[in-house]
């Protein structure tokens, strides 16, 4: 049996991760996605109700009774699926209009819809740059731009974290500046940071370097900005940007489906050779449509998206004046650095115990010594969610010692 040899080194495998503590444990949620939510964790172990706040749920659309009601619509109207990829029998008129509403949203000329962001990334990049082109990315962006520009033949320039130095002096290298086509792709919000990508001196560093700008919007779309339209809005370089992935996975509804939105030639381009739109199912219409509601929704007012900055403010400002230690920012993805990757894990097990539900991150996921605990803000929440999350927060942070204290004094501490 050719399994046989296998299984065992797979076994070892698994052994490894988790004697190194990395073992990812996946937890069952009953009910719906949303604020209040009903967990399982360890499997086995009684469901506890906590409070989320570790989903991309950022508007609180994904159980909203208007994505809900849309959907059910959507689905006696349009059917369950289309068996077929978008350019033989799998395109309806729904996918059109979202299509049209979300370049339309979003400031550009047309939009392409892909299964999910990882596909529209690893679509992206192969289809448009060869040998001749150079390809810049920033050192923290997501998976799926990396294995997008990986499967790109263009020559491939890593740039420092958000270092607008390091970007200037590798557009100026002669290498880069003898390329046919440059391209600067980077995240428009870092996930584990919430670092906003400083875009105004990305366009003016690219527009000056004859080189394209691309932006990987999934945690701003629907939010930032405000219009809620993304980082490109926040920054105030609509127009500036010529190309924007994101995904409907997160704030606009939370289902799955993601999109490039971009430039006419590009889109047109997209729809002839990317490959995972080309070999791959269409989106469900049913998700279609309920982002066409979500986008009109969002078009029509900004009550959420303001709601969300609200909460963000109000929790960034309590968690601050409590004397935690949070990188200072404006996104709803707020890091309470503990840098210790075990004092983040006791302290997230001990807010699941006092009901609320937020994950502790350490390496490889982020730095060595940089661990913490991830804060995700939902226009879904109250502001008594917010404040019972503060207290508790708190409590504990008592209970470690970690309270007013500097980056030194806790690793002083507990170590790294
Ligand atoms: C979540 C995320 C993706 C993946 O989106 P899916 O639609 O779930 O595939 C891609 N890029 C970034 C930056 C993300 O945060």
């Amino acid at each position: 049996m050719a399994y046989g040899k296998m299984k065992e080194f797979l076994q070892t495998e698994l052994k490894s991760v988790r004697d190194a503590g990395l073992y990812k444990q996946e937890r069952y949620i009953y009910g719906p996605q949303g604020a209040d939510i009903k967990v399982e964790f360890p499997a086995g172990a009684p469901q506890q109700e906590v409070l989320n706040f570790c989903a991309n749920n950022y508007l609180g659309l994904s159980s909203h009774p208007e994505t809900v009601k849309s959907a059910h619509k959507a689905l006696d109207e349009w059917g369950y699926g289309m068996s077929s990829v978008r350019f033989i029998c799998g395109t309806q008129d729904i996918h059109r209009q979202l299509e049209q509403k979300l370049a339309a949203f979003l400031g550009l000329d047309d939009a392409i819809l892909y299964s999910s962001c990882f596909d529209a990334n690893g679509g992206l990049f192969e289809a448009l740059f060869k040998e001749e082109d150079a390809i810049l990315t920033d050192a923290l962006n997501h998976a799926s731009v990396i294995d997008g520009i990986r499967l790109a033949k263009a020559k491939r320039y890593i740039i420092k974290h958000m270092d607008m130095e390091d970007l200037e002096k590798q557009l100026s290298s002669p290498e880069v500046k003898a390329a046919r086509f440059r391209v600067f792709a980077t995240d428009g919000a870092f996930s584990m940071d919430g670092d906003v990508a400083p875009l105004a001196k990305i366009c003016d560093i690219c527009e000056k370097y004859d080189c394209l700008v691309m932006v990987d919007d999934s945690h701003s779309t629907g939010f930032m900005g405000k219009h809620g339209k993304g980082t490109h809005e926040h920054c105030g370089v609509m127009g500036r940007v010529d190309i924007i992935t994101s995904t409907m996975g997160k704030a606009l509804g939370g289902a799955s489906g993601g999109f490039t939105a971009a430039r006419k030639e590009i889109v047109e381009l997209l729809r002839q050779r990317s490959r995972p739109y080309l070999f791959s199912n269409s989106l469900p219409p049913v998700i279609a449509a309920s982002a066409v509601t979500i986008i009109d929704l969002l078009s029509q007012s900004t009550e959420r998206r303001d709601k969300l900055e609200r909460n963000t403010m109000h929790f960034r400002k309590a968690m601050t004046e409590a004397g935690f230690d949070i990188r200072p920012g404006v996104h709803p993805i707020v890091p309470i650095m503990l840098y210790n990757a075990k004092l983040a894990q006791d302290f997230a097990r001990d807010m699941y115990a006092e009901g609320i539900y937020v994950i502790g991150f350490f390496f490889p996921v982020v730095g060595k010594g940089l661990a913490r605990i991830r804060v995700q803000l939902s226009a879904g929440h109250e502001t008594e969610h917010i404040d019972k999350a503060i207290t508790a927060f708190t409590k504990i942070g008592k209970k470690y010692d970690i309270l007013k204290k500097s980056k030194d004094e806790i690793i002083a501490k507990y170590g790294l």
